[in-house]
């Protein structure tokens, strides 16, 4: 989560007509049809298992009463407890939580940790809220969502817009209705319970998938140039592990616009003044340029680190990175990937670039429920190693099946959960 008074833009580069929906319904049907799965077993994977939509209503610093809707959405339970973020932003709707849940799914099953999939959200413009009026909306919200939650359950973290403190209010509003539980959440502060690394861990994970993804391509990371849209939670970390492997960071946007630099971004000179301004624009050294103008950027790697449906059929002929790394959820429409594939662009899908958040959560959850806590070197070394496996998975199905990364990273999944879903006999 960003230094308030940030506002925050809406979906700026998306599509007006894309939903998100569209773009986890595709991707499960390419990987459910390699599958050979049958119309119940689809159906079955793609029902949510639960959906609450609560009322939140909240006591504004001038006396007036605001209600907010949010929404905790959990998409399957085979393999473990639900997981997955909460988001605090304007643009958020039903639909959206519904793919981000799905995506979940995905995501911890490719990485194989024992947790299904979830989402939750509040439809709010934080920027435009005082941390007290956030705290009662945090803990409402948790009083109307916990009895679906808990450590076995469903296990919440953060997302965009939510952080650390967002996560304590969480934990300790569910605290109250069911005693300490810290194992309840993740992303919560290290003073309370949370995992060493776990604020770093999707930034850093990404770069991890990176540099092996150039690896795997032949092509030197030490020199590669980046464009990267989203400069918070994960894009902050993505661009500092990038930089230590001497990549040049060309371009960084947040929602008010973006900064290029042929030279390189100076990131020890860009994030004070993102705390002093609260935007990436005026960073001396740098051209202002749109966000739109970023993603179109030769260079060697892109990576969409902000909100879903950036690239589609509108701009994805125009892009001129030679690899896409999605640290986003969702970045990418169906039909954008069809052209990215015809025009040899690799893309390393989300439901991987992104699975260090969740990993280092579980690993967080793990501390908690045994009260014994690792060491930050543990932490990553563990987070690699899984990583690393997972990524390799992807590719030798890529290779052998001659598919992009992307289907075949649904397809391991998918198979997962069908089989989970199988054998628990459901
Ligand atoms: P964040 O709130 O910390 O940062 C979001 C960033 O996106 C900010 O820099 C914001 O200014 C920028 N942004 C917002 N709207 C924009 C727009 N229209 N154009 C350009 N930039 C815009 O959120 P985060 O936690 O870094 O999450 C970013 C993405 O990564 C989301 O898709 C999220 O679901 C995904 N993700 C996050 C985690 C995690 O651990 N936080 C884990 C996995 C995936």
């Amino acid at each position: 989560m960003e230094n308030r008074g940030t506002a925050i833009g809406a979906k700026a580069t998306a599509e007006p007509t894309e939903n998100p929906r569209d773009i986890t319904s595709t991707n499960f049907r390419l990987a459910a049809d390699r599958l050979g799965l049958d119309a119940e077993t689809r159906t079955l994977l793609t029902t949510p298992f639960r959906e609450l939509r609560v009322e939140v209503p909240v006591r504004l610093d001038d006396g007036s009463l605001k209600v907010f809707l949010g929404y905790r959405i959990q998409h399957n339970g085979a393999r473990g407890p639900a997981k997955g973020g909460i988001r605090y932003h304007p643009a958020v709707t039903v639909d959206e939580v519904r793919a981000l849940a799905e995506a979940m799914t995905w995501k911890t099953s490719l990485v194989n940790i024992p947790f299904g999939g979830a989402k939750g959200g509040i439809a709010c413009d934080p920027h435009a809220m005082s941390q007290r009026e956030l705290e009662r909306l945090t803990r409402k919200y948790t009083s109307r969502i916990q009895v679906i939650l808990g450590p076995y359950r469903d296990v919440p973290a953060p997302d965009v817009n939510t952080n650390a403190q967002v996560m304590t209010w969480l934990f300790d509003e569910y605290s109250l209705h069911h005693g300490y539980t810290p194992a309840c959440v993740t992303g919560k502060p290290v003073e309370l319970g949370g995992s060493l690394g776990r604020e770093q861990a999707t930034g850093y994970g990404a770069a991890i998938l990176v540099r092996e993804l150039m690896r795997e391509l032949g092509r030197p990371l030490a020199g590669a140039t980046v464009a990267l849209q989203g400069i918070g939670n994960v894009g902050s970390y993505a661009a500092r592990a990038l930089a230590r492997e001497g990549c040049r960071i060309l371009a960084v946007a947040d929602s008010k616009g973006a900064v290029f630099s042929s030279k390189g971004i100076d990131l020890a000179a860009l994030f004070p003044h993102k705390a002093a301004t609260g935007k990436v624009q005026g960073l001396a050294g740098t051209e202002a340029i749109s966000n739109g103008d970023l993603l179109e950027l030769e260079c060697d790697i892109l990576i969409p680190a902000a909100l879903e449906c950036v690239i589609h059929r509108g701009n994805a002929e125009r892009i001129r990175a030679k690899v896409i790394a999605e640290a986003a959820n969702l970045p990418t429409t169906p039909d954008a990937d069809q052209i990215l594939e015809r025009r040899g662009i690799a893309v390393l899908p989300d439901i991987l670039t992104s699975a260090g958040g969740v990993t280092v959560s579980y690993f967080e959850w793990t501390q908690n429920l045994q009260q014994h806590f690792w060491e930050e070197s543990q932490v990553f070394a563990e987070m690699e190693k899984i990583l690393v496996k997972a990524f390799r998975n992807v590719v030798e199905r890529a290779r052998s099946e001659k598919i992009s990364y992307r289907t075949a990273a649904y397809t391991i999944a998918v198979e997962r959960v069908a089989r989970a879903e199988k054998l628990r006999g459901t």
